[in-house]
């Protein structure tokens, strides 16, 4: 950590910070300028509340060197992490894997013709929320366990992973029969005994980015499953808010390679979410997997304006044929495949 003292700081509140850093572990090594005093802390500093220094008489500005997590860093695996799935499927190598499928399971037939299509496309995932976080109590909720039940008796019909979003800590066992991926939504990126208890599970956990998270908040929330030993995580950009409202959310495609820098874990993107709108999803699905996306997961659907949830932002199932052409191009551009 580095403490820059005020120009105008005295030697008596200089020797009071180097104090309350010593106190809270940290060595000071300290250079004295013409006109300004600089402390280096260095020891444990991951564990300091930096705020608390800000606040002292005298200081200017203080800010962390090394980051505040360690699992989650670059530095901990710098080669990058590749989560495997019991089938052979991988995220995080070169080649960039699709998920698909409905917002939220609603009928049988409706997942099994999303299933074929997606496979047929040459998705390896299916997608659906079978437990909905929505803004809305009286807006549809999802079918609960029944739900999972077919998207699992789909996706075996057509040899492809499920993945689908946990809510809270009690559905966690109820759902590892059926899910090949745990979701964690933007609504619980800071749900921490949630992201503790799957630190627990061995499954693979999409944690999504919250709508006002920083990076290094959801960065610090994968610490949080990874220090339970779980080390298969992968991070989704799924647009922020921002007080930009012709899109749904502001898909912050920038967030991909800066995860890349500061994180080895998979990062993945979601256009559905991240615009709202099916004519911004392609576009934003393309710069995504230019960017450096591992995997792209979209909402498609058999009859996308029906859809019982995000119905705006939902695919039609010739429009996820045609990106999903589009997205080859782009993945042999940058030396990937598809
Ligand atoms: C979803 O995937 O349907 C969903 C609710 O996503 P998010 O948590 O990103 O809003
Ligand atoms: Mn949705």
């Amino acid at each position: 950590m580095i403490v820059a003292m005020q120009e105008k700081a005295t030697e008596e509140q200089i020797d009071f910070v180097i104090d309350a850093m010593v106190d809270a572990g940290v060595g000071v090594h300290r250079t004295t300028g013409a006109s300004q005093t600089i402390l280096a802390g260095v020891g444990p500093t991951a564990s300091v509340d930096l705020s608390k220094f800000e606040l002292l008489p005298g200081v200017l500005h203080v800010h962390r060197i090394s980051s505040p997590y360690k699992l989650a860093g670059r530095g901990f695996r710098p080669e990058g992490t590749i989560v495997e799935f019991r089938n052979g499927v991988k995220v995080g190598n070169e080649r960039i894997a699709v998920m698909a499928g409905p917002c939220s399971v609603e009928s049988h037939d409706q997942i099994f013709e999303t299933a074929a299509r997606v496979k047929a496309a040459g998705g390896s995932f299916l997608r659906g929320g079978a437990f909905k976080p929505r803004s809305s109590p009286y807006a549809f909720q999802g079918m609960g366990i029944s739900g999972l039940e077919l998207m699992r008796e789909a996706a075996d019909a057509h040899g492809l992973l499920v993945v689908s979003e946990v809510m809270e800590i009690s559905q966690i066992e109820s759902m590892l029969p059926y899910v090949d991926l745990l979701q964690v939504g933007a609504r619980n990126m800071q749900n921490f005994n949630l992201l503790r208890e799957l630190g627990q599970v061995r499954k693979p956990v999409l944690l999504k980015r919250g709508i006002a998270a920083t990076i290094e908040e959801l960065l610090l929330s994968a610490e949080y499953i990874l220090s339970g030993g779980n080390y298969d995580v992968i991070l989704c950009e799924r647009g922020i808010r921002t007080y930009e409202t012709s899109t749904r959310n502001t898909m912050d495609i920038s967030a991909i390679p800066v995860v890349k820098k500061y994180s080895h874990l998979p990062i993945i993107a979601d256009p559905s979410h991240g615009t709202g709108r099916r004519d911004m999803v392609a576009p934003m699905a393309k710069a995504a997997v230019a960017a450096g996306a591992d995997a792209i997961i979209v909402e498609v659907h058999p009859n996308a304006d029906k859809a019982a949830s995000d119905a705006a932002q939902t695919l039609y199932l010739d429009q996820f044929d045609k990106l999903m052409g589009e997205l080859r191009v782009i993945a042999t551009a940058i030396g990937r495949t598809m």
